[in-house]
């Protein structure tokens, strides 16, 4: 189908495929793309399977769990408070060690380095689904097939796409700050990190090799694996399926996902995000639990984070989407970018 004129990026009409998605126009990627992102997203995978083979039978040891719960945790607030909350979004100051530290537990969670994610989380932010998003799960229309098309481009088909997002234009900010490009400089070596460090503890607790392997499977890799995920239906899921009490901007179809709350770290009320993206709270509702939230907190009261952006109760209330609305019609909301 040729691309209509209601398509194009001003006339954009919410139902349509993107201009240009569905002929595939952009040059592919390069080979070492492909590759080292394949590698990424695959190896992980093949280790679920290494690891529930070895398993059976003879179950997981306390200890693997343990340590895959830790570095689970460390790393996901890495990414929740470190990359999108304070780095991103600027929804709260953190003293210059702690900014440090997030952004090196967040480097070890196998999401790219530090000034990539934060670039591409904040072009999804301007251009939230419509033409630009990076990983806009309606790129491909709202028929169900393009959904369905969609869904896997949001969830992992974006990363192998030669669309880069220029840190130049969307994190001045990081890029000016010697701080975050030696972090992002060291994203390889933290990567290697993020699976060493398994490897040796296992090694140490159990006393074998064999316990460090193991502990490098369930720690390291199956670890990478369900957080990538997690992360990743983020922006998939959270962006098809699932409430939206709250409104947003012009075709912005951000849900709230209860399920994934908890292992999302409080992420998958991503209604309530898009809706106040520097707010330090994504659940703004009651009962919405928001773990991220819990430990921003914790931070303002041990004096190590300041100008905390916590939600405003009036600001919510206007915010909240009357009973049969409909979703992305509000007027525009302050965006980290322009
Ligand atoms: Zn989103
Ligand atoms: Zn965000």
């Amino acid at each position: 189908m040729a691309v209509s004129e209601r398509t194009t990026e001003q006339g954009y009409d919410g139902v349509s495929a993107f201009p240009g998605a569905r002929e595939e126009t952009e040059e592919p990627p390069s080979a070492l793309q492909v590759w080292l992102t394949g590698a990424i997203v695959v190896l992980p995978l093949v280790a679920v399977g290494v690891a529930v083979w070895l398993a059976w039978g003879r179950g997981v040891t306390v200890t693997d769990l343990v340590m895959a719960l830790v570095f689970y945790v460390v790393t996901g607030f890495g990414v929740t408070v470190g990359f999108h909350r304070l780095l991103t979004h600027g929804s709260f100051k953190a003293r210059p060690w702690l900014r440090v530290a997030l952004a090196v537990a967040g480097s070890m969670s196998f999401e790219g380095n530090v000034v990539d994610w934060v670039a591409t989380h904040r072009r999804h932010h301007a251009y939230t689904d419509r033409p630009g998003d990076p990983h806009s799960p309606y790129r491909y229309g709202t028929g169900l097939r393009g959904q369905l098309r969609g869904l896997a481009h949001s969830h992992l088909g974006w990363m192998f796409r030669n669309d880069p997002t220029p840190a130049a234009r969307f994190a001045p900010d990081l890029l000016a700050d010697p701080a975050m490009t030696r972090v992002a400089g060291a994203f390889p070596a933290l990567c290697a990190v993020s699976l060493v460090l398994p490897f040796a503890a296992g090694w140490v607790i159990g006393g074998s090799l064999y316990a460090g392997f193991t502990a490098f499977l369930w720690a390291g890799l199956i670890r990478v694996f369900l957080l990538q995920h997690i992360t990743w239906s983020v922006n998939s899921l959270c962006h098809v399926v699932g409430d939206r009490p709250f409104t947003t901007r012009r075709h912005d179809r951000a849900t709230n996902l209860w399920p994934l709350a908890l292992p999302s770290f409080g992420e998958s009320w991503h209604n309530g995000h898009h809706s106040d993206p520097a707010c330090a709270r994504h659940g703004l509702g009651r009962h919405e639990t928001d773990v991220s939230a819990g430990l921003i907190g914790m931070f303002e009261r041990l004096g190590w984070a300041t100008d905390v952006h916590w939600p405003d109760p009036e600001r919510v209330e206007r915010r909240r989407r009357p009973a049969g609305g409909e979703a992305g019609e509000a007027e525009p909301v302050r965006t980290p970018v322009g």
